[in-house]
C-alpha cells in the first residue's frame, strides 16, 4: 500500500510503499541531502502517529504503575506491620526513655508464626523486629527493643543492666505513656512486664486504637531512608543477618 513519505526539512512528499529496503532512494530527500551534506530521511506521517500512540500508551502504563506503587506504599504505612515504622518514630520520642533516641533505625521482617522476636543492636543503632501474626506482640517487641536502646543511651548507659529492675521499669513506663494509662504491676521486674504490655496492646488493638489490619506477608522494610533504600537494605539484611556488636551484648 502506498504511503506518504515526507521530508522533515523541505516538507516535500512522495508516494511510496510502506516497506522499502534500507537503501531505497525514496527513503531520502535528495535535494535536502545535497544541501545539508548528510542523508535526510523522509518520514511517514502514518508511522509517526503510530509511534506517538505507542509512546502515549507507555506513558499511561508507567503512570498507572507509579500510582499503584504509591497506593501500596500508603497502605503499607498505615497497616501492620508497616505502621510499626510510624510508631517507631513516635515512640522514639517518649519521655519515659530519659534519653536522646536520635539516629536509630528499624528493620521489620516477617514470619508466619504467632510470636515476634526482636534484636537491639547497640553499635549499629539498629532495631530489627521479626513480626509474627500476633499484632500486640509486634508492638510490644518494638517497645521492648527501644527500651534496650534507652538504657544504652542514658547517662552511664554502658553500665545499664538489661532485663533487670531499671530496664523493666523503663519499659513499663514507656508502655504507660503510649497507652495513656497505668498498668498495675506492683514491684514486678521480670518477663511478666512483657506479658502485661502485650495484654495491654491486645486491648488497644481490640478497641481499634492501634491498626489491627495485617498486610499480607511481603519483603522486609526498614527506616530511615528512602523506600528504595529501605528495600535495598532489607534485601542486604536478608542475605547477611546483622552481626551482634562486640560490647555490650545485643539483647
Ligand atoms: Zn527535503
Ligand atoms: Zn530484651
Amino acid at each position: 500500500m502506498a504511503r506518504r513519505w515526507n521530508c522533515p526539512l523541505c516538507a516535500s512528499g512522495i508516494n511510496a510503499p510502506e516497506r522499502l529496503v534500507r537503501d531505497d532512494v525514496r527513503r531520502y530527500c535528495l535535494p535536502c541531502s545535497v544541501t545539508s551534506g548528510k542523508l535526510v530521511r523522509r518520514e511517514m506521517p502514518a508511522q509517526l502517529r503510530k509511534k506517538e500512540a505507542r509512546a502515549e500508551a507507555r506513558k499511561a502504563r508507567n503512570q498507572e504503575a507509579r500510582e499503584r506503587r504509591r497506593t501500596e506504599r500508603e497502605q503499607a504505612a498505615t497497616t501492620y506491620p508497616g505502621v510499626l515504622h510510624t510508631y517507631f518514630e513516635r515512640w522514639s520520642r517518649l519521655k519515659a526513655w530519659g534519653a536522646d533516641m536520635k539516629g536509630l533505625s528499624l528493620t521489620i521482617r516477617r514470619r508466619a508464626g504467632l510470636y515476634s522476636t526482636g534484636h537491639a543492636y547497640w553499635a549499629r543503632n539498629a532495631i530489627v523486629v521479626t513480626v509474627g501474626t500476633c499484632l500486640a506482640e509486634g508492638y510490644e517487641v518494638l517497645l521492648h527493643e527501644l527500651a534496650h536502646h534507652a538504657g544504652w543511651r542514658r547517662p552511664g548507659g554502658l553500665r545499664f543492666k538489661h532485663h533487670e529492675t531499671a530496664f523493666w521499669a523503663c519499659l513499663l513506663h514507656a508502655a504507660e505513656e503510649v497507652l495513656g494509662r497505668s498498668i498495675p504491676l506492683e514491684g514486678v521486674a521480670d518477663r511478666r512486664v512483657d506479658t502485661a504490655v502485650v495484654a495491654a496492646f491486645t486491648e488497644e488493638v481490640a478497641a481499634g486504637r492501634l491498626p489491627g489490619v495485617a498486610a499480607p506477608l511481603k519483603r522486609a522494610t526498614s527506616t530511615p531512608g528512602t523506600w528504595a533504600g529501605r528495600a535495598r537494605e532489607a534485601r542486604a539484611a536478608a542475605v547477611a543477618p546483622p552481626a551482634p556488636p562486640a560490647a555490650p551484648p545485643s539483647q
